[in-house]
């Protein structure tokens, strides 16, 4: 696979590594019922980075005010994964986002632009030629501002192949570092998915320097099985979200490709740099920010997901958890269960549970926090997580229903 060494420096033992692009407060702040204030998006930014994230799309700073002052808030305080902010093809789009990642220690500018025919004509109304003339351009400009160039042709999967090649030529040719083929209205199919990877990579001059990355959606639910089939077709770089969060039925989700890529070595022996354990308190942060949480019978994160209630199930699961389980919940951050939560619990068990859930509180915030727990627990028989890490908003905390 030294074909896929990335061409930004990275140490040599990272050759077979791939890499997390998270768009949680992107794709996925865009999406319904998922928009977030700023010291939200701070908040989960620096839960992305602890995460283990490689590169941290923070927002679409064109977009609005908000969003650009939050992408600059991000870039000056998140440290570890690359920041990123996207930008259509177009030149005020790629000034501001170079002006909001400007204060990143490592920063990336994510330029797109939809190549199908149907989008051209539809909705860009321009021709092929005029978008290879703007592609051209606006990468050339994106890499006066930042060494570190993606480039999307939206609608990848729908565009037709020797075009799709050709606009490919003419990104590398321009400086885009990073190749990005959405699947942008989650129509693929694995097979498909893969397929393209190899025709492009078969085809495309130069494209062996630069990462080739994957971003899928889940209109069809194999926005995860699409992502898995390009790793095995030469993608390094994945896009997805905490929870599958994104536009319509969302993006990957960032926890089962990280738990397919753990789980399953043996099939798919690359390095990644998620850390398991975060995966379960990021998921209950970005709950606690949005409107809704993960679906009980969500993969990795679910309220279910490691819940055995069938008795031959919790014979088998004492008996040696491997009869059942094929990762523990410990090893991706779902704290002991054995402690449950009531009326009465003390301040130390919520501050552990909180501890385990990602949160280190003062004394005087675990009073006020401990003061609001006890009132809740009043009212509420059973003490879910999100419960705890929704008391520590000022508000009056949501409950959720069993
Ligand atoms: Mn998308």
């Amino acid at each position: 696979m030294s074909s896929q060494d990335p061409p930004v420096a990275q140490p040599s033992t990272m050759n077979d590594c791939v890499y997390f692009f998270d768009t949680t407060l992107r794709d996925g702040e865009q999406s319904p019922g998922c928009t977030m204030y700023r010291d939200e998006k701070m908040r989960l930014a620096h839960q992305i980075a602890a995460l283990g994230v490689d590169i941290l799309e923070a927002g679409f700073a064109i977009a609005s005010e908000g969003d650009s002052e939050s992408i600059r808030d991000i870039a000056r305080e998140v440290r570890g994964p690359k920041i990123a902010s996207l930008a259509r093809c177009k030149r005020e789009d790629i000034e501001a986002a170079a002006r909001s990642i400007e204060p990143a220690e490592r920063a990336r500018i994510h330029t797109f632009l939809s190549t199908s025919d149907l989008h051209l004509a539809a909705k860009l109304q321009i021709t092929r030629e005029q978008a290879l003339d703007q592609i051209a351009a606006m990468v050339a400009l994106a890499r006066t501002y930042c060494d570190d160039v993606e480039f999307s042709p939206e609608d990848a999967t729908r565009t037709d192949r020797d075009f799709l090649c050709k606009v490919l030529d003419v990104a590398i040719q321009a400086g885009a570092t990073t190749l990005n083929l959405p699947d942008t209205v989650g129509y693929c199919v694995p097979q498909d998915y893969a397929q393209m990877f190899l025709d492009v990579r078969a085809r495309v001059p130069g494209i062996e320097n630069v990462i080739l990355s994957a971003h899928c959606h889940d209109d069809l639910g194999l926005a995860v099985a699409n992502t898995i089939a390009s790793i095995q077709a030469g993608v390094r770089q994945v896009e997805c979200a905490v929870n599958g969060i994104g536009e319509r039925a969302g993006n990957a989700s960032l926890e089962e490709i990280a738990a397919i890529l753990t789980v399953r070595k043996d099939k798919m022996p690359y390095h990644h740099n998620i850390v398991m354990n975060q995966l379960y308190p990021t998921s209950q942060m970005l709950s606690q920010c949005i409107s809704f949480a993960a679906a009980p019978n969500k993969a990795i994160v679910g309220a279910n997901a490691f819940a055995h209630a069938a008795g031959i199930h919790q014979h088998g699961v004492i008996a040696n958890p491997l009869t059942y389980e094929i990762m523990t919940p410990e090893s991706v951050g779902v704290p002991h269960n054995s402690l449950v939560l009531s009326k009465h619990s003390g301040r130390r068990a919520l501050e552990h549970r909180l501890h385990e859930l990602g949160h280190n509180l003062t004394r005087a915030e675990l009073d006020t926090v401990y003061h609001r727990f006890t009132d809740l627990a009043d009212r509420k028989k059973i003490i879910y997580d999100q419960d705890i890490v929704a008391l520590l908003k000022p508000q009056e905390p949501a409950v959720v229903s069993a």
